[in-house]
């Protein structure tokens, strides 16, 4: 059926998350260009396959049982192309290649996100952030799919809010950027200092997922990882999950957790947060058989 795509059949899922948990998938494919992604779309409709749009996995947890449908990785969407200080971006270009070559091409702005193991479409997706930024600050228009035709939309019709937008019931292909010019020097000197801030408060040498729960309605005050940390919860473990001991947002993978590791930590740091009054919405995606939460 999809022999003519680039197409991997019962594909270990583990490989394709950054907390490096899932079964197998039917298919997984890996469109490389639009018009390939139309095709898959189209065959998975009329077979009545199910689909699920993959960035770089690192928001999503996979379930061990792996997923009966066609996982679609946009990784190839990577184009990067100028204009002036407009930089149209493929959904697939990861945020490290992102801030390297805009750094080269002496554009300042996301020098904030280098470091978050991201596409541009899963970032866009979510409106991610960080250091007091959001995606959305840099967004001129977005190109999505929406099952029949291509579309523009404009950052003001994209519904962005606090890790949120309504691009989420779209296929996300591609945005335009606006950025500043700056000094090459200057945006490295900027990308490594960020980069040092998460590396000496975030896990980044085991497996997991970023922050594990939103802050509450938005709030800094409120926030999840502060909460969990003055509960002295850092170090609790279910199974192979760890809440990291170096940020309490984080769960990690020890090496060999499962799904139900995670959901079960996850879980349980939702009921002690309860206990304090504090109701939190979950950050992070998981794929299930027959729903995605
Ligand atoms: C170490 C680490 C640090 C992190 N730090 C941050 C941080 O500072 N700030 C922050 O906001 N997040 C952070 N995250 C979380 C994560 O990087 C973000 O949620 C990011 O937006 C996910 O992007 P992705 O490409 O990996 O998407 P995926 O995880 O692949 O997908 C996430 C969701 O987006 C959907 N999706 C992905 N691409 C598309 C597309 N092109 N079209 C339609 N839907 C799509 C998927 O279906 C899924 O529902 C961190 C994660 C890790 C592991």
């Amino acid at each position: 059926m999809f022999e003519k795509f680039d197409c991997k059949v019962g594909a270990d899922l583990s490989e394709y998350s950054t907390m490096k948990i899932g079964g197998k998938a039917r298919f997984l494919l890996f469109p490389k260009y639009e018009k390939e992604l139309v095709e898959i779309l189209e065959i998975c409709k009329r077979e009545k396959i199910r689909t699920f749009i993959l960035g770089n996995g690192s928001n999503v947890l996979f379930d061990d049982k792996g997923f009966d449908g066609a996982v679609i990785c946009l990784k190839h969407l990577d184009k990067i192309e100028v204009r002036g200080s407009f930089v149209k971006v493929g959904a697939g270009v990861n945020l490290f290649a992102l801030n390297l070559a805009l750094q080269k091409l002496g554009l300042s702005g996301l020098e904030w996100s280098y470091g978050i193991p991201a596409t541009l479409g899963g970032f866009l997706f979510m409106n991610g952030g960080c250091f007091g930024h959001e995606i959305c600050e840099f967004v001129k228009e977005v190109y999505v799919f929406d099952g029949k035709k291509f579309r523009t939309i404009q950052n003001e019709a994209c519904g962005f809010s606090y890790r949120n937008s309504k691009l989420q019931k779209y296929v996300i292909l591609g945005a335009k950027l606006h950025l500043k010019r700056e000094k090459s020097e200057k945006i490295e000197q900027n990308m490594k200092i960020f980069y040092n801030k998460k590396k000496e408060s975030q896990p980044l040498d085991l497996p997991s997922l970023g922050s594990v729960f939103k802050k509450v309605d938005a709030n800094p005050e409120i926030h999840p990882a502060k909460l969990i940390d003055k509960m002295g919860l850092k170090g609790v473990k279910i199974g192979r999950a760890e809440v990291s001991k170096k940020h309490a947002g984080f769960i990690v993978n020890l090496g060999g957790a499962t799904s139900e590791d995670v959901l079960a930590l996850t879980s349980f740091l939702e009921g002690e947060l309860k206990k304090q009054g504090t109701y939190v919405e979950r950050e992070i995606v998981v794929l299930r058989e027959g729903q995605d939460e």
